[in-house]
Protein backbone atom coordinates (compact mmCIF):
# COMPACT_ATOMS: atom_id res chain seq x y z
CA UNK A 1 0.00 0.00 0.00
CA UNK A 2 1.59 2.96 -0.54
CA UNK A 3 -0.67 5.09 1.93
CA UNK A 4 -0.03 6.02 5.28
CA UNK A 5 -3.57 4.44 6.23
CA UNK A 6 -6.39 2.84 5.20
CA UNK A 7 -10.06 3.34 6.18
CA UNK A 8 -12.58 0.47 5.54
CA UNK A 9 -15.74 1.77 4.56
CA UNK A 10 -17.11 5.14 3.25
CA UNK A 11 -20.29 5.58 5.25
CA UNK A 12 -20.68 8.60 8.03
CA UNK A 13 -17.51 7.28 10.58
CA UNK A 14 -15.45 6.06 7.67
CA UNK A 15 -15.71 9.55 5.29
CA UNK A 16 -15.16 11.39 8.63
CA UNK A 17 -12.00 9.62 9.26
CA UNK A 18 -10.62 10.31 6.06
CA UNK A 19 -10.98 13.50 6.14
CA UNK A 20 -9.57 14.17 9.68
CA UNK A 21 -6.66 12.47 8.35
CA UNK A 22 -5.90 14.20 5.01
CA UNK A 23 -6.56 17.71 6.69
CA UNK A 24 -3.69 16.34 9.33
CA UNK A 25 -1.12 15.61 6.58
CA UNK A 26 -1.89 11.72 6.30
CA UNK A 27 -1.52 10.22 3.22
CA UNK A 28 -5.01 7.88 3.08
CA UNK A 29 -6.38 4.93 0.98
CA UNK A 30 -10.11 5.37 1.67
CA UNK A 31 -12.01 1.63 0.81
CA UNK A 32 -15.31 1.51 0.09
CA UNK A 33 -17.42 -1.55 -1.76
CA UNK A 34 -20.59 0.32 -2.90
CA UNK A 35 -19.41 1.34 -6.00
CA UNK A 36 -17.15 -1.83 -6.93
CA UNK A 37 -19.60 -4.17 -7.76
CA UNK A 38 -21.82 -4.40 -4.45
CA UNK A 39 -24.38 -2.63 -2.45
CA UNK A 40 -25.50 -3.27 1.18
CA UNK A 41 -29.34 -4.24 1.25
CA UNK A 42 -29.99 -0.21 3.21
CA UNK A 43 -28.46 1.94 1.19
CA UNK A 44 -29.39 3.31 -2.65
CA UNK A 45 -26.59 4.85 -3.93
CA UNK A 46 -22.51 4.91 -4.18
CA UNK A 47 -22.23 8.06 -2.77
CA UNK A 48 -20.42 8.26 0.18
CA UNK A 49 -21.82 8.96 3.47
CA UNK A 50 -25.32 7.88 2.61
CA UNK A 51 -27.60 8.49 5.26
CA UNK A 52 -29.97 5.24 4.83
CA UNK A 53 -33.31 6.38 6.44
CA UNK A 54 -33.99 9.41 8.14
CA UNK A 55 -32.81 12.88 7.30
CA UNK A 56 -32.13 13.82 10.41
CA UNK A 57 -29.60 14.58 12.63
CA UNK A 58 -31.57 15.24 15.50
CA UNK A 59 -31.58 18.16 17.87
CA UNK A 60 -28.96 20.78 16.91
CA UNK A 61 -29.82 22.47 20.33
CA UNK A 62 -26.09 22.62 22.25
CA UNK A 63 -27.50 24.08 25.52
CA UNK A 64 -30.53 21.27 26.45
CA UNK A 65 -29.51 18.87 24.47
CA UNK A 66 -26.71 15.77 24.40
CA UNK A 67 -26.86 15.82 20.52
CA UNK A 68 -26.89 19.18 20.01
CA UNK A 69 -24.02 19.69 22.39
CA UNK A 70 -22.07 16.63 20.21
CA UNK A 71 -23.04 18.65 16.82
CA UNK A 72 -21.03 21.51 18.28
CA UNK A 73 -17.94 19.62 19.50
CA UNK A 74 -17.66 18.46 15.91
CA UNK A 75 -18.28 21.53 14.31
CA UNK A 76 -15.19 22.80 17.17
CA UNK A 77 -12.96 19.84 15.61
CA UNK A 78 -13.36 20.84 11.92
CA UNK A 79 -16.10 18.18 11.05
CA UNK A 80 -16.68 17.32 7.37
CA UNK A 81 -19.83 16.24 8.08
CA UNK A 82 -20.81 18.91 10.41
CA UNK A 83 -19.69 21.34 7.36
CA UNK A 84 -21.73 19.11 5.01
CA UNK A 85 -24.52 19.03 7.19
CA UNK A 86 -24.65 22.64 8.14
CA UNK A 87 -24.19 23.49 4.18
CA UNK A 88 -27.56 21.47 3.28
CA UNK A 89 -29.56 21.70 6.10
CA UNK A 90 -33.06 22.55 5.58
CA UNK A 91 -35.98 23.55 8.01
CA UNK A 92 -36.75 21.42 10.61
CA UNK A 93 -37.70 23.60 13.73
CA UNK A 94 -34.62 22.73 16.43
CA UNK A 95 -34.09 19.39 14.77
CA UNK A 96 -30.93 19.51 12.36
CA UNK A 97 -32.29 18.36 9.26
CA UNK A 98 -30.43 17.61 5.46
CA UNK A 99 -31.38 17.52 1.93
CA UNK A 100 -30.10 13.83 2.11
CA UNK A 101 -28.64 13.45 -1.60
CA UNK A 102 -27.17 16.99 -1.40
CA UNK A 103 -25.25 15.87 1.69
CA UNK A 104 -23.49 12.91 0.24
CA UNK A 105 -22.94 14.34 -2.70
CA UNK A 106 -21.23 17.50 -0.99
CA UNK A 107 -19.24 14.96 1.32
CA UNK A 108 -18.23 12.47 -1.78
CA UNK A 109 -16.91 15.93 -3.14
CA UNK A 110 -15.08 16.79 -0.99
CA UNK A 111 -13.13 13.28 0.11
CA UNK A 112 -12.47 12.51 -3.63
CA UNK A 113 -11.05 16.31 -4.75
CA UNK A 114 -8.80 15.90 -1.60
CA UNK A 115 -4.74 15.28 -2.37
CA UNK A 116 -3.95 13.25 0.56
CA UNK A 117 -7.07 10.67 -0.27
CA UNK A 118 -6.89 8.02 -2.68
CA UNK A 119 -10.71 6.06 -2.58
CA UNK A 120 -10.85 2.56 -3.94
CA UNK A 121 -14.44 1.25 -4.86
CA UNK A 122 -14.00 -2.54 -3.58
CA UNK A 123 -14.96 -4.67 -1.01
CA UNK A 124 -12.53 -5.75 1.50
CA UNK A 125 -12.70 -9.48 3.08
CA UNK A 126 -9.71 -9.13 6.04
CA UNK A 127 -8.15 -7.28 8.94
CA UNK A 128 -5.39 -5.14 7.33
CA UNK A 129 -1.76 -5.63 8.48
CA UNK A 130 -0.99 -2.01 7.45
CA UNK A 131 -2.58 0.90 9.64
CA UNK A 132 -6.59 0.88 9.23
CA UNK A 133 -9.41 1.84 10.75
CA UNK A 134 -12.16 -0.04 10.13
CA UNK A 135 -15.88 1.84 9.91
CA UNK A 136 -17.89 -1.02 8.00
CA UNK A 137 -21.09 -0.03 10.14
CA UNK A 138 -24.34 -1.64 11.12
CA UNK A 139 -24.46 -3.64 7.59
CA UNK A 140 -20.05 -5.05 7.13
CA UNK A 141 -19.83 -7.50 4.74
CA UNK A 142 -20.03 -10.44 5.64
CA UNK A 143 -16.83 -12.12 4.76
CA UNK A 144 -14.98 -9.06 6.65
CA UNK A 145 -17.35 -9.79 9.46
CA UNK A 146 -16.57 -13.09 9.76
CA UNK A 147 -13.03 -12.11 9.96
CA UNK A 148 -13.13 -9.65 12.76
CA UNK A 149 -15.50 -12.10 14.71
CA UNK A 150 -12.47 -14.89 14.33
CA UNK A 151 -9.49 -11.82 15.40
CA UNK A 152 -11.71 -11.24 18.35
CA UNK A 153 -13.13 -14.51 19.32
CA UNK A 154 -16.81 -13.26 19.08
CA UNK A 155 -19.14 -15.83 17.94
CA UNK A 156 -20.78 -13.64 15.45
CA UNK A 157 -21.34 -9.82 14.41
CA UNK A 158 -24.45 -9.64 12.59
CA UNK A 159 -27.66 -10.07 14.48
CA UNK A 160 -30.91 -9.34 15.36
CA UNK A 161 -29.90 -6.52 17.72
CA UNK A 162 -32.43 -6.85 20.91
CA UNK A 163 -32.33 -3.47 22.40
CA UNK A 164 -34.52 -2.72 25.50
CA UNK A 165 -35.55 0.80 26.78
CA UNK A 166 -33.00 2.76 29.15
CA UNK A 167 -34.63 5.27 31.35
CA UNK A 168 -33.02 7.90 32.80
CA UNK A 169 -32.65 7.06 37.10
CA UNK A 170 -34.11 10.47 38.04
CA UNK A 171 -37.45 10.29 36.13
CA UNK A 172 -37.78 7.28 37.73
CA UNK A 173 -40.55 7.38 41.03
CA UNK A 174 -39.17 5.88 44.14
CA UNK A 175 -42.24 6.59 46.25
CA UNK A 176 -43.69 3.67 44.11
CA UNK A 177 -40.36 1.91 42.79
CA UNK A 178 -37.70 0.60 45.04
CA UNK A 179 -34.73 -1.43 45.04
CA UNK A 180 -34.20 -5.35 45.99
CA UNK A 181 -32.97 -8.28 44.23
CA UNK A 182 -34.54 -11.69 43.70
CA UNK A 183 -34.72 -12.92 46.94
CA UNK A 184 -32.66 -10.63 48.03
CA UNK A 185 -29.35 -11.92 46.27
CA UNK A 186 -26.46 -9.57 45.18
CA UNK A 187 -26.24 -6.05 47.14
CA UNK A 188 -30.10 -5.67 47.16
CA UNK A 189 -29.43 -2.21 44.94
CA UNK A 190 -29.19 -4.39 42.19
CA UNK A 191 -32.49 -3.98 40.75
CA UNK A 192 -35.64 -1.15 40.41
CA UNK A 193 -38.50 -2.86 40.83
CA UNK A 194 -42.01 -1.04 39.70
CA UNK A 195 -45.13 -3.31 40.95
CA UNK A 196 -48.72 -3.32 39.65
CA UNK A 197 -51.70 -5.32 40.81
CA UNK A 198 -54.04 -7.46 38.94
CA UNK A 199 -56.00 -4.40 37.03
CA UNK A 200 -53.14 -2.62 36.08
CA UNK A 201 -51.63 -5.85 34.97
CA UNK A 202 -53.91 -6.84 32.47
CA UNK A 203 -54.61 -3.43 31.19
CA UNK A 204 -50.44 -3.24 30.49
CA UNK A 205 -50.83 -6.05 28.44
CA UNK A 206 -53.57 -5.32 26.34
CA UNK A 207 -51.93 -1.92 25.77
CA UNK A 208 -48.48 -4.29 24.39
CA UNK A 209 -51.17 -6.81 22.24
CA UNK A 210 -52.85 -3.50 21.34
CA UNK A 211 -50.00 -1.07 20.57
CA UNK A 212 -48.80 0.17 17.01
CA UNK A 213 -46.12 -1.62 15.94
CA UNK A 214 -42.59 -0.98 13.96
CA UNK A 215 -42.78 -3.48 10.73
CA UNK A 216 -39.51 -5.57 9.62
CA UNK A 217 -37.72 -5.08 6.66
CA UNK A 218 -37.83 -7.53 4.07
CA UNK A 219 -34.01 -8.22 4.13
CA UNK A 220 -34.18 -7.95 8.10
CA UNK A 221 -36.73 -11.14 7.74
CA UNK A 222 -33.78 -13.38 6.42
CA UNK A 223 -31.84 -12.61 9.80
CA UNK A 224 -32.27 -15.36 11.66
CA UNK A 225 -34.62 -14.97 15.03
CA UNK A 226 -33.41 -15.77 18.17
CA UNK A 227 -36.19 -16.81 20.84
CA UNK A 228 -33.88 -15.01 23.53
CA UNK A 229 -35.07 -11.45 22.02
CA UNK A 230 -38.46 -12.28 21.41
CA UNK A 231 -40.70 -9.38 21.63
CA UNK A 232 -42.07 -8.40 24.87
CA UNK A 233 -45.32 -7.70 23.02
CA UNK A 234 -45.29 -11.08 20.97
CA UNK A 235 -44.96 -12.58 24.75
CA UNK A 236 -47.92 -10.88 25.84
CA UNK A 237 -49.67 -12.49 22.44
CA UNK A 238 -49.15 -15.89 24.42
CA UNK A 239 -51.43 -15.36 26.70
CA UNK A 240 -52.61 -13.15 29.39
CA UNK A 241 -50.25 -15.15 32.52
CA UNK A 242 -47.00 -15.47 29.67
CA UNK A 243 -45.53 -12.17 31.24
CA UNK A 244 -45.92 -12.85 34.65
CA UNK A 245 -44.21 -16.18 34.80
CA UNK A 246 -41.17 -14.21 32.18
CA UNK A 247 -39.76 -11.01 32.52
CA UNK A 248 -42.20 -9.12 35.03
CA UNK A 249 -42.18 -12.13 37.54
CA UNK A 250 -43.25 -10.75 40.91
CA UNK A 251 -41.60 -14.02 42.74
CA UNK A 252 -39.09 -13.36 45.99
CA UNK A 253 -39.62 -9.49 45.40
CA UNK A 254 -41.42 -7.80 48.24
CA UNK A 255 -43.16 -4.38 48.15
CA UNK A 256 -42.29 -2.63 51.44
CA UNK A 257 -45.42 -0.81 50.87
CA UNK A 258 -47.51 -4.48 51.52
CA UNK A 259 -44.86 -6.74 52.41
CA UNK A 260 -45.63 -8.86 50.06
CA UNK A 261 -45.12 -10.16 46.30
CA UNK A 262 -47.34 -8.12 44.23
CA UNK A 263 -48.94 -9.28 41.12
CA UNK A 264 -46.45 -8.31 38.73
CA UNK A 265 -43.16 -6.11 38.65
CA UNK A 266 -41.19 -4.85 35.91
CA UNK A 267 -37.48 -4.70 36.41
CA UNK A 268 -34.90 -2.05 35.75
CA UNK A 269 -30.94 -2.89 35.89
CA UNK A 270 -28.17 -0.93 36.50
CA UNK A 271 -27.25 -0.56 32.91
CA UNK A 272 -23.93 2.26 33.06
CA UNK A 273 -21.29 2.71 35.48
CA UNK A 274 -22.06 6.18 36.71
CA UNK A 275 -25.86 4.31 37.91
CA UNK A 276 -28.16 7.08 35.82
CA UNK A 277 -29.20 4.61 33.05
CA UNK A 278 -31.09 1.57 34.06
CA UNK A 279 -32.58 -0.82 31.35
CA UNK A 280 -35.74 -2.36 31.25
CA UNK A 281 -35.18 -6.07 31.67
CA UNK A 282 -36.71 -8.14 28.73
CA UNK A 283 -38.48 -5.24 27.43
CA UNK A 284 -37.09 -5.43 23.64
CA UNK A 285 -40.01 -4.78 21.33
CA UNK A 286 -41.10 -3.85 18.31
CA UNK A 287 -43.43 -0.89 19.32
CA UNK A 288 -43.55 2.59 17.63
CA UNK A 289 -41.79 4.92 19.42
CA UNK A 290 -44.53 7.13 20.44
CA UNK A 291 -46.45 4.08 21.68
CA UNK A 292 -43.37 3.07 23.69
CA UNK A 293 -43.58 6.18 25.66
CA UNK A 294 -47.42 5.72 25.85
CA UNK A 295 -47.44 2.48 26.91
CA UNK A 296 -44.54 2.39 29.14
CA UNK A 297 -45.68 5.45 31.21
CA UNK A 298 -48.82 3.05 32.12
CA UNK A 299 -46.07 1.39 34.81
CA UNK A 300 -46.24 2.43 38.28
CA UNK A 301 -43.41 4.31 38.98
CA UNK A 302 -42.42 5.15 35.46
CA UNK A 303 -45.56 7.60 35.08
CA UNK A 304 -42.99 10.36 33.86
CA UNK A 305 -40.10 8.55 33.14
CA UNK A 306 -37.52 10.11 30.13
CA UNK A 307 -36.20 7.61 27.69
CA UNK A 308 -32.12 7.78 27.50
CA UNK A 309 -32.80 4.78 24.53
CA UNK A 310 -36.55 3.48 23.04
CA UNK A 311 -36.31 0.00 22.58
CA UNK A 312 -35.86 -2.08 19.29
CA UNK A 313 -35.29 -4.58 17.27
CA UNK A 314 -33.86 -4.54 13.84
CA UNK A 315 -30.13 -6.05 12.20
CA UNK A 316 -26.90 -4.81 13.42
CA UNK A 317 -23.25 -5.44 13.78
CA UNK A 318 -21.33 -4.42 16.44
CA UNK A 319 -18.41 -5.56 18.60
CA UNK A 320 -17.88 -6.10 22.10
CA UNK A 321 -15.82 -2.35 22.38
CA UNK A 322 -15.61 -2.59 26.53
CA UNK A 323 -13.75 -5.78 26.10
CA UNK A 324 -12.13 -5.80 22.86
CA UNK A 325 -10.47 -1.75 22.46
CA UNK A 326 -8.88 -0.21 23.91
CA UNK A 327 -9.42 3.63 25.48
CA UNK A 328 -7.91 4.46 21.79
CA UNK A 329 -10.19 2.68 19.92
CA UNK A 330 -7.93 0.12 19.16
CA UNK A 331 -8.01 -3.18 18.81
CA UNK A 332 -6.27 -4.80 21.89
CA UNK A 333 -5.61 -8.39 19.59
CA UNK A 334 -4.04 -6.56 17.12
CA UNK A 335 -3.43 -2.77 17.66
CA UNK A 336 -2.69 -1.98 13.88
CA UNK A 337 -6.29 -1.51 13.33
CA UNK A 338 -8.59 0.94 14.84
CA UNK A 339 -12.64 0.77 14.88
CA UNK A 340 -14.84 3.57 14.25
CA UNK A 341 -18.49 4.14 13.33
CA UNK A 342 -21.71 1.75 14.51
CA UNK A 343 -19.29 -1.00 14.29
CA UNK A 344 -18.38 0.32 17.98
CA UNK A 345 -21.91 0.18 19.77
CA UNK A 346 -22.39 3.61 19.55
CA UNK A 347 -25.58 4.49 17.34
CA UNK A 348 -27.04 7.03 15.16
CA UNK A 349 -25.50 9.04 12.21
CA UNK A 350 -23.90 11.83 14.33
CA UNK A 351 -22.30 9.36 16.98
CA UNK A 352 -20.68 7.48 14.13
CA UNK A 353 -19.75 10.49 12.45
CA UNK A 354 -18.09 11.65 15.76
CA UNK A 355 -16.41 8.45 16.55
CA UNK A 356 -14.87 8.12 13.25
CA UNK A 357 -13.38 12.19 13.90
CA UNK A 358 -11.79 11.11 16.90
CA UNK A 359 -10.54 7.40 16.16
CA UNK A 360 -8.72 9.32 13.18
CA UNK A 361 -7.63 12.25 15.66
CA UNK A 362 -6.30 9.57 17.81
CA UNK A 363 -4.36 7.66 14.45
CA UNK A 364 -3.01 11.06 13.60
CA UNK A 365 -1.16 11.38 17.04
CA UNK A 366 0.10 7.97 17.16
CA UNK A 367 2.00 8.87 13.45
CA UNK A 368 3.42 11.67 15.21
CA UNK A 369 4.51 9.51 18.08
CA UNK A 370 2.43 11.59 20.35
CA UNK A 371 -0.44 10.87 22.67
CA UNK A 372 -3.49 12.92 22.30
CA UNK A 373 -5.91 12.26 25.48
CA UNK A 374 -9.10 11.20 24.99
CA UNK A 375 -11.85 13.83 26.10
CA UNK A 376 -13.12 13.97 29.32
CA UNK A 377 -16.22 11.95 30.05
CA UNK A 378 -17.98 15.13 30.63
CA UNK A 379 -18.12 16.19 27.01
CA UNK A 380 -20.37 14.86 24.56
CA UNK A 381 -17.80 13.19 22.85
CA UNK A 382 -15.88 12.25 25.75
CA UNK A 383 -19.09 10.16 27.50
CA UNK A 384 -19.73 8.46 23.97
CA UNK A 385 -16.07 7.33 23.90
CA UNK A 386 -16.36 6.49 27.42
CA UNK A 387 -19.61 4.17 26.91
CA UNK A 388 -17.54 2.41 24.14
CA UNK A 389 -14.63 1.62 25.82
CA UNK A 390 -15.27 1.33 29.30
CA UNK A 391 -18.22 2.80 31.17
CA UNK A 392 -20.59 0.11 29.97
CA UNK A 393 -20.70 -3.67 31.18
CA UNK A 394 -18.99 -5.86 28.66
CA UNK A 395 -21.78 -8.55 29.59
CA UNK A 396 -24.63 -6.39 28.73
CA UNK A 397 -23.38 -3.62 26.33
CA UNK A 398 -25.59 -2.40 23.27
CA UNK A 399 -25.44 0.57 21.23
CA UNK A 400 -25.94 3.72 22.65
CA UNK A 401 -27.39 7.18 21.41
CA UNK A 402 -25.31 10.46 23.52
CA UNK A 403 -27.05 10.95 26.37
CA UNK A 404 -27.00 13.01 29.27
CA UNK A 405 -27.13 9.49 31.26
CA UNK A 406 -23.45 8.59 29.78
CA UNK A 407 -22.36 12.20 31.40
CA UNK A 408 -21.55 11.87 35.44
CA UNK A 409 -24.05 14.18 37.45
CA UNK A 410 -23.00 17.83 37.91
CA UNK A 411 -21.80 18.41 41.23
CA UNK A 412 -24.01 20.39 44.07
CA UNK A 413 -27.98 21.47 44.18
CA UNK A 414 -29.08 22.14 40.63
CA UNK A 415 -32.69 22.95 39.92
CA UNK A 416 -34.44 20.48 37.63
CA UNK A 417 -35.43 23.17 35.35
CA UNK A 418 -31.00 24.24 34.91
CA UNK A 419 -30.04 20.35 35.05
CA UNK A 420 -29.44 20.29 31.44
CA UNK A 421 -27.88 23.71 30.96
CA UNK A 422 -25.49 22.78 33.67
CA UNK A 423 -24.46 19.26 32.00
CA UNK A 424 -24.05 21.55 28.46
CA UNK A 425 -22.06 24.21 30.37
CA UNK A 426 -19.71 22.15 32.43
CA UNK A 427 -19.53 19.94 29.06
CA UNK A 428 -17.96 23.35 27.24
CA UNK A 429 -15.54 24.47 29.73
CA UNK A 430 -14.31 21.05 29.96
CA UNK A 431 -14.04 20.88 25.94
CA UNK A 432 -12.44 24.50 25.74
CA UNK A 433 -9.36 23.21 28.25
CA UNK A 434 -8.93 19.57 26.62
CA UNK A 435 -9.20 21.85 23.09
CA UNK A 436 -6.80 24.39 24.37
CA UNK A 437 -4.19 21.47 25.75
CA UNK A 438 -4.49 19.48 22.50
CA UNK A 439 -1.33 18.01 21.81
CA UNK A 440 -1.63 17.30 18.11
CA UNK A 441 -0.53 20.64 16.06
CA UNK A 442 -2.84 19.30 12.54
CA UNK A 443 -3.01 21.99 10.25
CA UNK A 444 -6.74 21.77 10.67
CA UNK A 445 -6.60 22.75 14.67
CA UNK A 446 -4.04 25.41 14.25
CA UNK A 447 -7.15 27.20 11.75
CA UNK A 448 -9.70 25.76 13.92
CA UNK A 449 -11.32 28.19 16.64
CA UNK A 450 -13.09 26.63 19.58
CA UNK A 451 -16.47 28.28 20.46
CA UNK A 452 -16.89 27.00 24.11
CA UNK A 453 -16.33 29.16 26.83
C1 LIG B 1 -32.00 0.17 7.98
C2 LIG B 1 -31.28 1.16 8.83
C3 LIG B 1 -31.90 2.37 9.15
C4 LIG B 1 -31.23 3.32 9.94
N1 LIG B 1 -31.85 4.50 10.22
C5 LIG B 1 -31.18 5.46 10.92
C6 LIG B 1 -31.77 6.74 11.17
O1 LIG B 1 -32.88 7.01 10.74
N2 LIG B 1 -31.06 7.66 11.88
C7 LIG B 1 -29.82 7.38 12.36
O2 LIG B 1 -29.22 8.28 12.99
N3 LIG B 1 -29.24 6.18 12.15
C8 LIG B 1 -29.89 5.22 11.44
N4 LIG B 1 -29.32 4.00 11.21
C9 LIG B 1 -28.04 3.74 11.74
C10 LIG B 1 -27.06 4.28 10.70
O3 LIG B 1 -26.83 3.34 9.68
C11 LIG B 1 -25.79 4.58 11.31
O4 LIG B 1 -26.02 5.43 12.38
C12 LIG B 1 -24.72 5.21 10.42
O5 LIG B 1 -24.95 5.13 9.07
C13 LIG B 1 -23.52 4.44 10.79
O6 LIG B 1 -22.43 5.02 10.19
P1 LIG B 1 -21.20 4.10 9.86
O7 LIG B 1 -20.26 4.94 9.12
O8 LIG B 1 -20.75 3.40 11.06
O9 LIG B 1 -21.83 2.99 8.87
P2 LIG B 1 -22.41 3.22 7.40
O10 LIG B 1 -22.90 4.59 7.22
O11 LIG B 1 -23.36 2.08 7.18
O12 LIG B 1 -21.12 3.04 6.47
C14 LIG B 1 -20.45 1.82 6.38
C15 LIG B 1 -19.90 1.72 4.97
O13 LIG B 1 -19.04 0.59 4.90
C16 LIG B 1 -19.25 -0.06 3.66
N5 LIG B 1 -18.82 -1.46 3.82
C17 LIG B 1 -19.40 -2.43 4.56
N6 LIG B 1 -18.67 -3.55 4.51
C18 LIG B 1 -17.59 -3.29 3.70
C19 LIG B 1 -16.47 -4.06 3.27
N7 LIG B 1 -16.32 -5.34 3.64
N8 LIG B 1 -15.55 -3.48 2.45
C20 LIG B 1 -15.70 -2.17 2.07
N9 LIG B 1 -16.75 -1.41 2.44
C21 LIG B 1 -17.68 -1.96 3.27
C22 LIG B 1 -20.74 0.12 3.39
O14 LIG B 1 -21.03 0.02 2.02
C23 LIG B 1 -20.97 1.53 3.93
O15 LIG B 1 -20.82 2.51 2.94
C24 LIG B 1 -29.95 3.03 10.43
C25 LIG B 1 -29.33 1.82 10.11
C26 LIG B 1 -29.99 0.90 9.32
C27 LIG B 1 -29.30 -0.39 8.99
Amino acid sequence: MNEDIEIVGGGLAGSEAAWQLAEAGLKVRLSEMRGGGERTPAHQSDDLAEMVCSNSFRSDDAEHNAVGLLHQEMRDLGSLIMRAADKHRVPAGSALAVDRQAFAQEVTRAIESHHNITVVRGRVDGLPDHPAIIATGPLTGSKLAEAIASATGEKSLAFFDAIAPIVHRDSINMEIAWFQSRWDKGDGKDYINCPMDKAQYEDFVHALIDGEKAEFRQWEKDTPYFEGCMPIEVMADRGIETLRHGPMKPVGLDDPKTGRWPHAVVQLRQDNALGTLWNMVGFQTKLKHGEQVRIFRKIPGLENAEFARLGGIHRNSFINSPRLLDEQLRLKAKPNIRFAGQITGCEGYVESAAVGLIAARFSAAEFRGQQLLPPPVETAIGALLGHITGGANSETFQPMNVNFGLMPVPEGRVKKTDRKKAYTARAREQFSKWFAEYAVPTPLLSQAKCSGT
